[in-house]
């Protein structure tokens, strides 16, 4: 059994940031762990989705047996839909996880039905040639694993991404006891998080974020709005207790912030103070030191409660003089543009927003600092090694980390990108040979120049669909349409007859958009061609059932 050889392909998540995908293969059975997604950069609009190329999977199909998931965030399920569309396997995962997967599920229609099976951490399951066992690990989300897959040739430890929070605020701690009798018995090959290897020290407890937080609830006389990750159970569960402590009610506002609030109360995950929850729509009408708001839309999304609260163009929520906004969270690289905008929006409505590093923290991060990683490279001490989730400066700093700690047995550290395959086998490891790799742009997409691969995926996309483009001319002075918008299509006839009533319909879908937004909304275009993006990739799917890329064109004149 043993001549078989043993590969470990990194499908995506190394050497950049986001989509993360392993594929384990032993003789011809293919395990992938994760199926995670790039968060599309903010001004890279009609970018629904960047996911990995998923051509080598494809190809292999009939050997993936799973899919396993080390936890709930986007750049580790957020292309599960497509994974599964593609290929039908089971898929494991803690309860949260799993629940978090379903969400996103609703969203599309599967052919198949889904076959999901909750794990729980020290169960070991059976796959194939492989025994897998789920590790508790502390990180920003709840019910985190790693992996110890133990394969004929030896036992692979996946770490999923983790800090070492020796206080975390559910009391759940790192399993490091399990992680450490691996390394007793013999680890042949460790993979590792290495998004903050560049940090040195310690990544502080989740604990540490009460301080800072308390003086805000404490300090402030007026509304409090908190923009966190949804899926930091964490974070929304102080906010609830310090809501409770300083006597104010909580209004849970954007889908996804609603929906993750509910799945992690109804497992048990989240404990809602009675009777503190109040609907939206009830905020404005309280007074104002009575209230604080738990909202969506840290990253400046345009599309997000928060950024549509920024520009007042929020059903419910608003921003007056004198309100405190904490965005507690990171500002993702590529980002910080919408981010910042979002910012001054309300910072002119006079509102006080903290963000950024501040000490104590308004946020601290879900990865493990040097120390932490040095902790686990010393508990598990691999026979070789493969830093994971980075970019390659990550990367590298890790397995520089690793070769410095000398420990006995590690006889070389892998630094691989998406798509190098490293092969084991008796004699030992050794980069071998590629599969292809590459992002596939969702949905509809502009061309960003430096991803080639987009360019190419657009390019069929147009080929297949067409293209919409929608065009604007803004008064520069009134910020008022000087026309009727004008739509032009190439590579996509309309449906109906001539296609005039079409394009006659896709306008007047523009102007509503235009007319129904407000003045602060229209001066800033990247959430004005989102919106028309948007609204008019309903109207078509909906006439069509195409999806044409749609590129809004605004003109200043
Ligand atoms: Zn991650
Ligand atoms: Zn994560």
């Amino acid at each position: 059994m043993t001549d078989h050889k043993l590969q470990v392909i990194p499908v995506g998540g190394l050497g950049e940031f986001g989509m993360n995908m392993t594929a384990i293969r032993f003789g011809d059975d293919i395990i992938v762990i994760d199926s995670g997604m790039m968060f599309p950069e903010a001004e890279l609009l009609g970018v629904d989705l960047v996911m990995p190329d998923l051509t080598y999977l494809k190809e292999n199909q009939s050997h993936v047996r799973a899919l396993l998931l080390t936890h709930g965030h986007e750049d580790h399920i957020g292309a599960v839909p497509f994974f599964l569309s593609d290929i039908d396997v089971p898929v494991y995962g803690t309860d949260f996880t799993l629940a978090l997967v379903e969400r996103r599920l609703e969203e599309y229609d599967l052919e198949r039905q889904p076959r999901l099976i909750p794990v729980k951490p020290k169960q070991i399951v059976e796959i194939g040639p492989f025994h897998i066992e789920f590790i508790h690990v502390t990180h920003s989300i709840v019910s985190a694993v790693a992996l110890a897959i133990t394969t004929p040739l030896g036992v692979i430890i996946h770490t999923g991404d983790f800090k070492v929070d020796p206080t975390p605020t559910d009391n759940e701690l790192f399993d490091l006891h399990t992680l450490a009798d691996y390394g007793k018995r013999g680890v042949l090959l460790l993979l590792s998080d290495s998004t903050n290897s560049d940090r040195p020290g310690y990544t502080e407890s989740e604990r540490a974020v009460r301080p800072r937080m308390e003086e805000i609830f404490s300090r402030a006389e007026r509304r409090i709005v908190v923009a966190c990750f949804s899926s930091s159970i964490h974070r929304v569960q102080l906010i609830l207790d310090l809501a409770q402590e300083y006597g104010r009610r909580v209004a849970v506002v954007g889908r996804s912030m609603g929906s993750v609030t509910e799945i992690a109360h109804s497992l048990g995950l989240l404990d809602i103070p009675d009777g503190i929850l109040l609907r939206p729509q009830d905020v404005m009408g309280l007074p104002p030191d009575k209230v604080a708001v738990l909202i969506s839309g840290t990253q400046g999304e345009p599309m997000s409660a928060l950024s549509r609260v920024a520009v007042d163009n929020h059903k419910h929520i608003s921003i007056d003089k004198g309100d405190t906004v904490v965005l507690s969270s990171r500002i993702i690289p590529g980002n910080e543009k919408p981010i910042f905008r979002m910012i001054d929006h309300m910072a002119r409505r006079g509102a006080d927003v903290l963000y950024g590093s501040m000490n104590p923290p308004l946020h601290v991060s879900g990865h493990a600092s040097v120390e932490e990683m040095k902790l686990v490279l010393n508990l598990v001490r691999p026979r070789f090694f493969m830093p994971i989730h980075g970019e390659f400066r990550q990367l590298s700093k890790h397995a520089r980390l690793a070769e410095h700690l000398r420990f006995a047995g590690l006889e070389e550290s892998f630094i691989m990108e998406s798509g190098e395959i490293l092969e084991v086998d008796t004699r030992g490891a050794r980069k071998s040979g590629r599969v292809p790799v590459g992002r596939v742009c969702i949905d509809s997409g502009t061309v960003d120049d430096v991803v080639e691969e987009m360019v190419i995926r657009d390019r069929r996309h147009l080929s297949e669909d067409g293209i919409v483009l929608a065009i604007i001319a803004i008064n520069r002075h009134t910020g008022r349409m000087e026309s009727v918008p004008e739509i032009v299509s190439r590579g996509f006839a309309a449906a109906m007859d001539d296609g005039s009533e079409f394009l006659a319909n896709a306008r007047l879908v523009v102007t509503k958009t235009m007319e129904g937004s407000n003045q602060e909304e229209k001066t800033d275009w990247g959430v004005m061609k989102e919106k028309i993006r948007a609204d008019l990739k309903r109207y078509i799917v909906k006439e069509t059932s195409r999806r044409p890329l749609i590129m809004p064109v605004i003109l200043e004149v």
